[in-house]
C-alpha cells in the first residue's frame, strides 16, 4: 500500500504546477479508502448477501415454473376452443346444407309428442285433456251455428270386483277392449271418444240431438255386451256391462260447458241407482 503525501500538507518544496496532481492523488486516496471499506463490508456480510441471492434465485425459479404451467394451461384451452370452433363450423355448415330436412324432422317429432300428450297410454285412445280441448272448441262452434251438442258418459259396472276377481292385469286388458268397442261406435268424423279416467269413458257428438245420441249409446252398450267378457262376480250379468248417462243441449251464452257435463254425470249415476247396465238420458233446455 502506497502512502501518498497529503495534499493539505504544505510542502513548500513542491513546484506549483504539481498542485493539481496532488489533488488528484488525494481523490484517489479517498476512493481507495471507500473501496477498502466496501471490500471489508462485502467480506463481513458475504454470507448474508449469498443467502439473499440464493433466496432471490429460488423465488425466480418458482415464478418461472408458475409461468410455464400457466402457458401450458393456456395452450390446452386454446386447443379446446379451436376444436369447438371447428365443431360449430361443421354444425353451421350442416344446418345450411340440410336445414330444411332437419326442420321437417323436428316438426314431425314435435307433432308426434303433441299427439302423444293427448293419448291415454293404456288404451291408446284420446285422454281427458284432449277431450277437454275438443269440447271447448265444439262448444263455441255449436253455439255459433245454433246446433245441438251431445255427451255420452259411460262407466263399467262393478269394475272393482272385476279387478278383485280376475286381477289388475286382466282389468287392464278389459279396459282396452271396452275402449276399442266404445270408439268403434262413433261414425261421424267430428265425434270424439276418450278415456275420461279410471273405468270411465266419454264421447262428444257435435251436431247430434238427444235421440241420435241415445242410439249411439245403445249401439255402444250392445257392442260391449257382444264382447262377452266374463264377469262372474258382477251383480248385474255374467259378463261385463256398462251404465251410461246421455245429455244434449244447443249451447247458448246462458249455459255453461260444465253444466252439460254435470247433467250427463247425473244421468249416469241415475242409471247406476236404477240397477246398472242401462242408459238414462236428458235434454237441457
Ligand atoms: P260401479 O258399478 O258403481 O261403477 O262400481 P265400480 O266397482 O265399477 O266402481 P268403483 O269406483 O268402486 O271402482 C272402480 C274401479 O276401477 C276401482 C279401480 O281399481 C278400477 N280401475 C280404475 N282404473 C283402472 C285401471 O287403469 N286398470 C285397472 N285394472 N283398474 C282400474
Ligand atoms: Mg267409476
Ligand atoms: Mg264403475
Amino acid at each position: 500500500m502506497h502512502n501518498f503525501p497529503n495534499s493539505t500538507d504544505t510542502n513548500p518544496e513542491l513546484p506549483a504546477h504539481l498542485a493539481p496532481l496532488l489533488q488528484e492523488i488525494e481523490c484517489l486516496r479517498k476512493e481507495n479508502a471507500d473501496l477498502r471499506i466496501a471490500l471489508s463490508n462485502t467480506a463481513e456480510h458475504g454470507d448474508l448477501i449469498e443467502a439473499e441471492l440464493y433466496e432471490t434465485n429460488c423465488k425466480l425459479k418458482a415464478e418461472i415454473a408458475v409461468r410455464v404451467r400457466a402457458e401450458s394451461t393456456l395452450n390446452t384451452l386454446l386447443e379446446m376452443l379451436t376444436r369447438q370452433k371447428s365443431d360449430l363450423e361443421i354444425i353451421v355448415q350442416t344446418l345450411m346444407e340440410h336445414g330444411d330436412l332437419l326442420d321437417t324432422q323436428w316438426y314431425e317429432k314435435l307433432h308426434e309428442v303433441v299427439l302423444q300428450a293427448g293419448i291415454d297410454s293404456l288404451t291408446q285412445i284420446p285422454n281427458r285433456r284432449r277431450f277437454d280441448d275438443y269440447f271447448e272448441r265444439q262448444w263455441q262452434q255449436m253455439r255459433q251455428e245454433r246446433l245441438p251438442l251431445s255427451i255420452i258418459m259411460c262407466d263399467i259396472d262393478a269394475f272393482k270386483s272385476y279387478n278383485d276377481t280376475y286381477g289388475h292385469l286382466a282389468g287392464d286388458a278389459c279396459l282396452k277392449q271396452i275402449a276399442e268397442a266404445f270408439c268403434k261406435c262413433l261414425q261421424h268424423p267430428s265425434d270424439l271418444a276418450a278415456r275420461y279416467g279410471g273405468e270411465e269413458f266419454i264421447a262428444l257428438l257435435p251436431q247430434t240431438d238427444l235421440d241420435k245420441a241415445v242410439i249411439v249409446a245403445q249401439r255402444m252398450q250392445q257392442i260391449i255386451r257382444d264382447l262377452q267378457i266374463p264377469h262372474r262376480s258382477s251383480p248385474v250379468a255374467q259378463t261385463v256391462t256398462v251404465s251410461m248417462g246421455v245429455a244434449c243441449t244447443i249451447p247458448d251464452p246462458t249455459l255453461s260447458m260444465s253444466h252439460l257435463l254435470q247433467q250427463a254425470d247425473v244421468r249416469l249415476y241415475a242409471a247406476k241407482r236404477q240397477g246398472k247396465d242401462r242408459i238414462v238420458s236428458t235434454t237441457i233446455v
